[in-house]
């Protein structure tokens, strides 16, 4: 479905990017990797990424938190392939304390990496996707896009800009074979996710499986994650024809979180 075509998603060296880019590479899109690890290990990833799918593949090493080295990344991809038709803005980090104490520092940071990135991105590829008349912009937000829940001020915050930005694309898009949307994945178990499973059996001195079930109890009525290869299915048809009218929404993958 996708061969010809190329893909820049960001924050694929892990969980849900991950998913996503072994997804649009078995539809036959080439790839630029991005994210932070071990160069070893990176290296490994795109090798065997690009023989399992028999597609192109390399890694852009940019910091998305830096405006400049996000347009760079989405340059790369141009000079490399040709052309950007697909731009998943997937890179985000989470950062949990009460208003009165979350650092400065990592509300600043968060909000560049989880929002102003995909801002900086969108707007580098969008004259690249006008020039052929087709793009598909897909910016996973999150549940708490939609909803919020307490002591995570900036990652709500940037989620729900993410939303908010997307809506806004889809309108400057509406009259062209470009679209924008969000994909608002509840818990997927990832590193992200793993790190407040810890921090909870650390704080309330459980277990490990105990933490993660009362996590999916506080607000996934399905009490199983989504995983990183549904969320690159739901990536996948965004990018379907069956799309070409989804424009400016969201689509939760939640369990049942936002029914609530
Ligand atoms: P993850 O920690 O497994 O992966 C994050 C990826 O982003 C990694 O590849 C990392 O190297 C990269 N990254 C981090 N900071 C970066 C930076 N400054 N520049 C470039 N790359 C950077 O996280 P995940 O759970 O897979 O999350 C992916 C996205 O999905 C995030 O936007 C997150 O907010 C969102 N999300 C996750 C969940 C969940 O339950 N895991 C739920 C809803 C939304």
């Amino acid at each position: 479905m996708l061969k010809g075509k190329t893909a820049v998603v960001t924050g694929s060296t892990s969980g849900i990017g991950l998913g996503i880019a072994n997804a649009l590479a078995a539809q036959g899109a080439d790839i630029l990797l991005n994210g932070f690890g071990d160069a070893p290990q990176i290296r490994a990833l795109t090798q065997s990424l690009a023989a399992e799918h028999g597609v192109r593949v390399v890694h852009s090493a940019a910091d998305v938190s830096v405006a400049s080295e996000v347009v760079a990344m989405v340059t790369q991809c141009v000079e490399t392939f040709g052309r950007i038709d697909i731009l998943v803005n997937n890179a985000g980090i989470q950062h949990t304390a009460a208003v009165k104490d979350f650092p400065d520092d990592k509300w600043e940071q968060i909000l560049a990496v989880n929002l102003s990135s995909n801002f900086y991105a969108i707007k580098t590829a969008l004259p690249h996707m006008r020039s052929r008349n087709w793009g598909r912009i897909i910016n996973i937000a999150s549940a708490h896009g939609l909803v919020a829940s307490a002591m995570k001020s900036a990652y709500v915050a940037a989620k729900h800009g993410v939303v908010g930005l997307t809506k806004v694309v889809a309108l400057e898009t509406a009259r062209s074979g470009i679209t924008c949307n969000a994909i608002c994945p509840g818990w997927v178990l990832t590193p992200l996710v793993q790190k407040q499973i810890d921090d909870r059996a650390a704080r309330e001195g459980i277990s490990e499986e105990e933490a993660r079930m009362r996590l999916l109890a506080d607000k996934q009525p399905s009490m199983e994650f989504a995983t990183p290869e549904q969320i690159g299915g739901i990536t996948a048809f965004l990018c379907s024809p069956a799309a070409d009218q989804v424009r400016g929404t969201t689509l939760s993958v939640d369990g049942g979180w936002t029914a609530q």
